[in-house]
């Protein structure tokens, strides 16, 4: 756990509930050495071979975090034209942004190629439009679908059979056959399995079938191997083996490129993997309410500031940071919003109070980034602590925000 695991609370040395008050409560929070540490667990682990990380600002595009990303040599993967201009903006060049784009309009495609990124091809339809539009004159990757299930809910898997992601492996002649009709420049093949993938066996599995499609391929200079790697949920909670799947990898992809006859570059696109333990979700107390069924917490949030608990049952473990000594008791941790909006259910707390402050973990990835204004709430400020300095990265919404996009004021 990166909040301090023991009373008093503090990240950094800072202490959270002072932050909520001085920055409004909610209030998410990212800890600036947690990233650093975990890029540099994923450097070390793949010591061995000539790899790149892409982090996948989908889970996290806060300009500070895209710029401490790339102070520490991690470059960007994104999914729309929006990250892409963050990612810019952030500092970075084109040339070390990848676009992985799923099934988006072609035009989103050109625009992407022409300021300088490489794009990750998803359909044939796509791949042929790049061949007549570009020929060889630029280059792409392809992202092959292995038909592989792996990932921690069915609804964050992306590379089995029935995936939307990718093209199928299954349609490898075609590929070969669209590249050699237009010429296509394919200098990377990617792939991504799904997220809270755990074991090295899926990752192994699939880089194995990229790697035997990347045969075929004469002209390869990237193996993309994505995202995905299980994140710590709770204390003692099993995550990826870094180490060990990177002595497996390593030595499957130094085989390959002897085959091959060529060094290619390993690349990662980890978003949860960078992000996720470093930042929290801090919510205020509302109310208690002593149900003869069940206790209540009913804190200021809602599945508007973290949707993941809703939306594919994530675990997010809680910390009443305002009374950790507390008598435990069992709750049910709700939202505000009027909709289903647990975060929750029969949770072991030390006794909660009015007005206690609870810490939510694993907050960093896919927590802001899928927030909306639903019930007219404001999104929360997000506070970056990195050496040893908070800093306000974004503000809390006004009414003003609300409303600025209306017409007919
Ligand atoms: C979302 C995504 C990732 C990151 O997944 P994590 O589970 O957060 O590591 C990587 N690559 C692609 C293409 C993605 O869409």
């Amino acid at each position: 756990m990166q909040l301090s695991d023991h009373y008093p609370y503090s990240i950094q040395g800072i202490d959270p509930i002072q932050l909520t008050k001085q920055y409004g409560s909610p209030l998410y929070v990212y800890d600036g050495a947690t990233i650093r540490r975990k890029a540099a667990e994923l450097q070390y682990a793949f010591a061995g071979v000539n790899m790149k990380i892409k982090f996948a600002c989908k889970a996290n595009t806060n300009l500070a975090i895209l710029r401490l990303m790339r102070e520490i040599g991690v470059e960007l993967d994104v999914v729309s034209p929006g990250e892409l201009e963050m990612g810019k903006i952030a500092g970075y060049d084109a040339s070390q942004i990848t676009f992985t784009p799923s099934g988006v309009d072609f035009e989103e495609v050109r625009e992407a190629v022409e300021t300088g990124a490489i794009v990750n091809v998803d359909s044939l339809p796509l791949l042929e439009w790049f061949g007549q539009t570009y020929g060889n004159s630029k280059p792409c990757m392809i992202r092959i679908k292995p038909n592989v299930a792996a990932g921690g809910h069915t609804k964050i898997m992306t590379a089995h059979a029935d995936s939307k992601f990718g093209i199928s492996v299954l349609l490898l002649d075609e590929i070969l056959e669209m590249i050699k009709k237009y010429d296509i420049k394919v200098i990377g093949l990617h792939q991504h399995t799904g997220s809270d993938i755990k074991d090295a066996e899926p990752f192994l599995k699939v880089a194995d079938i990229l790697l035997e499609t990347a045969k075929h391929f004469p002209d390869l200079q990237i193996i993309d191997l994505g995202g995905g790697f299980k994140v710590s949920y709770l204390p003692g909670d099993a995550i990826t083996d870094m180490d060990l799947l990177g002595k497996k990898i390593s030595k499957r992809f130094r085989t390959f490129c002897e085959e091959y006859g060529r060094d290619l570059q390993l690349w990662f696109e980890p978003g949860k993997f960078l992000v996720s333990e470093s930042g929290f979700l801090f919510v205020t107390t509302n109310v208690v309410k002593e149900d003869p069924a069940r206790n209540f917490v009913h804190v200021d949030s809602g599945l508007n500031h973290l949707i993941r608990p809703m939306m594919y049952g994530s675990y997010h473990h809680i910390l009443n940071i305002s009374n950790p000594k507390g008598e435990p008791k069992h709750y049910n941790v709700v939202g505000y919003i009027c909709e289903t909006d647990t975060f929750a259910t029969d949770r072991e707390l030390p006794e909660v109070r009015q007005g206690d402050v609870l810490a939510f973990l694993n907050a960093g990835a896919y927590g802001l980034t899928m927030s909306s204004n639903y019930n007219a709430r404001f999104r929360p400020a997000e506070v970056l602590i990195d050496n040893g300095e908070a800093k306000l990265v974004r503000r809390r919404e006004t009414m003003e925000d609300l409303l600025r996009t209306q017409t007919g004021l």
